[in-house]
Order: structure tokens, then sequence, then C-alpha cells
């Protein structure tokens, strides 16, 4: 099964696209942990990245198109994959598809997790990030044991600059402009899937099982 979990940033497709591969054994694959994981380290991808990613902007299509096409060339995606943040272009999404078919393969559903713009910014103002581990964490949704410190790894939890409100409204108006149309492009390939991102997360993820079956 070949997924992709659409949604403006913080809508929880991240939350949800775990969720999934944790049920259905297939893998997750979110650009954005490859890109921060490549930041953690010093690689010139990180540093190429961080410059896009700190200014709230996409990192160039050529240069995530390649980073991704690589991850689901591993053996690990050979039963399947959730992309949660890719793609985020009409660009993407068409390398993607061209890609796909020379493999004689496609994606199966497109699941748009739906959200409006304020409560995006009311969440995303509260997300809470580990600095060694990446785990998210919510300062009223989902709280960690001890505030301020990971209930994974005990390192302290930080506000990712791609959260702080200026940069999430610059992220929302990047995502109207860039990845919205993608609602479109897999409606007409018949794959969309549209979900209410405002309910309870168990609810969507309910919602989401009905879908895939
Ligand atoms: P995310 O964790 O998915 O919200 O991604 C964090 C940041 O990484 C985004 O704001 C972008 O700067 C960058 N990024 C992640 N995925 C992509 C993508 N498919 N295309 C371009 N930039 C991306």
């Amino acid at each position: 099964m070949k997924l992709i979990m659409l949604g403006a940033p913080g809508a929880g497709k991240g939350t949800q696209a775990k969720k999934i591969a944790e049920k259905y054994g297939i893998v997750h694959v979110s650009t954005g942990d490859i890109f921060r994981a490549n930041i953690k380290n010093g690689t010139p991808l990180g540093m190429e990245a961080k410059k896009y990613m700190d200014a709230g902007g996409l990192v160039p299509d050529e240069l995530t198109v390649r980073i991704l096409l690589d991850r689901v060339a591993q053996d690990d995606c050979k039963n399947g994959y959730v992309l949660d943040g890719f793609p985020r272009t009409i660009p993407q999404a068409e390398v993607l598809d061209q890609e796909l078919t020379k493999l004689g393969d496609k994606i199966d559903y497109a699941i748009d997790v739906n959200v409006p713009d304020e409560a995006i910014v009311e969440r995303m103002g509260g997300r809470r990030a580990c600095v060694k581990c990446g785990a998210t964490y919510h300062i009223v949704n989902i709280p960690p044991k001890k505030e301020g410190i990971c209930d994974v790894c005990g390192s302290e939890l930080i506000l990712r600059d791609d959260d702080k409100p200026e940069t999430v409204q610059k992220r929302l108006d990047v995502y109207h402009e860039q990845t919205q149309p993608l609602v479109d492009f897999y409606q007409k390939k018949g794959v969309l899937k549209e979900v209410d991102g405002t309910k309870q997360m168990q609810e969507i993820f309910d919602e989401i099982c009905g879908i895939l079956g």
C-alpha cells in the first residue's frame, strides 16, 4: 500500500502517518524528518535545507525529490509506505507519479487532513520537539510527563524555529499557494480522500482505517 498524507503544516498528518505505518506494516517516510536528521548531523544536505526551513519556505524540488526517491527505493519500502510532507508541490507530485508509473506502480490513496488556518496557528504555537530524538508534544493536547523534558529520552523540549508564530504564517501562505493544488491533482486521479482534522486523534484514525480497509 502506498499512501500520501496531505494537509497544512500542523494538521496532524505526521501523527496519523505514524499510526497508519504501525497498523498496516508500512514505512513512515517524512521528508521533514530526513532534513532535520541531516541538520542535526551537520551534513551538506542539512546545511542547504536549513536555510529554507528556518525561513518557512520549501526546500527546492530538485533536492527534495532526490532525497525522497532514494528513500523509497530502499528495501524496507517494498511493502509500501506512507509519505508525510511529500509531495508539497505539483512538480514533486509529477516526478513521483512518473517514477511510480515506470515501476508499474501507483499511489493508492492521498488522504487530506483538513484543518482551518486559525486552528493550525493555535496548535503550532503549543508544539514542542525534543532536541535529541525529535519526539513531538503539545503543551495542551499531548503534554510530556515532566514540563520541558522529553518522555522518550529525557532531553530538553524546544519550540522548533519552523513552529514560531511568524514562521507558521509564512508556512501557511506557502501551503495555500504551492501545496493545496495537490488536492485537485489527486482528486483528478480518483485517489483523494478527505478527513476532518479537527476531530479527536483517534476518531480521525478510525475514519482513515475505514477508508483503507
Ligand atoms: P515538515 O516536518 O513536513 O513540516 O517539514 C519541515 C520543513 O521541511 C518544511 O517547512 C520545508 O521547509 C521542508 N520540507 C519538508 N518536506 C518538503 C518537501 N516535500 N518539499 C520542500 N520542502 C520540504
